[in-house]
């Protein structure tokens, strides 16, 4: 079995500032590297646990490659530059399939979630922007992450995060609200439209309901 791509970097402990080596899971083949995949799901990748008992995510670019589904998703920490030059490395590769970006690792969590629950990540997007646009703060930069769906009472749960990103409570929506957004063949962008995040979903929702798409 091939060892996913490696790196090293050494970093100090935010807590006690002791400086140590960790490893970097960079690549992660989901036929390959199963069990990077589970300890991506379960977050515990690309995770240094101190001594002292801290523990931090490291940032570091990472390529999520599913040969089941042809999907590819790149994180790519460190800003819109970064983002932007994996997006000319997707563009050189010439890659079929499906190709995303994102700006961290729980970003590709959520992704990988919804690939595996074969939810269109588009439709989740907007749905988000519908979900907070009927909260009673109407926030729309809240951080709300899918966590699972319940296809028994057709319920999608959600983690919907304070206006300080910190604590997070559970909430719900009805699935029949997602699969009337992701049965709009017309709203659905193509496989190569990298980013699909927040930005992506208000944009898609205010084209929606101006009815200009
Ligand atoms: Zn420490």
């Amino acid at each position: 079995m091939t060892a996913p791509i490696l790196g090293t970097t050494r970093v100090s402990c935010p807590t006690c500032g002791r400086e140590q080596q960790a490893s970097l899971v960079q690549s992660i083949n989901t036929h390959k590297n199963p069990s990077a995949k589970d300890r991506l799901l379960a977050g515990e990748l690309n995770l240094l646990v101190c001594d002292c008992g801290r523990r931090t995510q490291l940032a570091a670019t990472l390529l999520f490659y599913d040969p089941d589904s042809d999907y590819f998703c790149q994180v790519c920490p460190g800003g819109q530059a970064a983002m932007d030059q994996a997006a000319q490395a997707f563009l050189k590769a010439g890659a079929a399939g499906t190709q995303r970006i994102v700006p961290s690792l729980n970003a590709l969590v959520e992704k990988v979630k919804l690939l595996d629950e074969g939810l269109e990540d588009w439709a989740i997007e907007m749905a988000k922007v519908l979900l907070l646009a009927a909260t009673e703060e109407q926030d729309l930069d809240r951080v709300l992450l899918f966590d699972r769906v319940d296809r028994t009472t057709r319920v999608i749960h959600w983690m919907l995060f304070d206006s300080r990103g910190s604590e997070a409570q559970r909430v719900a929506s009805p699935l029949a609200a997602y699969d009337k957004l992701a049965a709009r063949a017309h709203g659905r962008p193509s496989p190569t439209e990298l980013q699909i995040d927040r930005a992506w979903g208000l944009h898609a929702v205010r084209t929606m309901i101006t009815g200009a798409n």
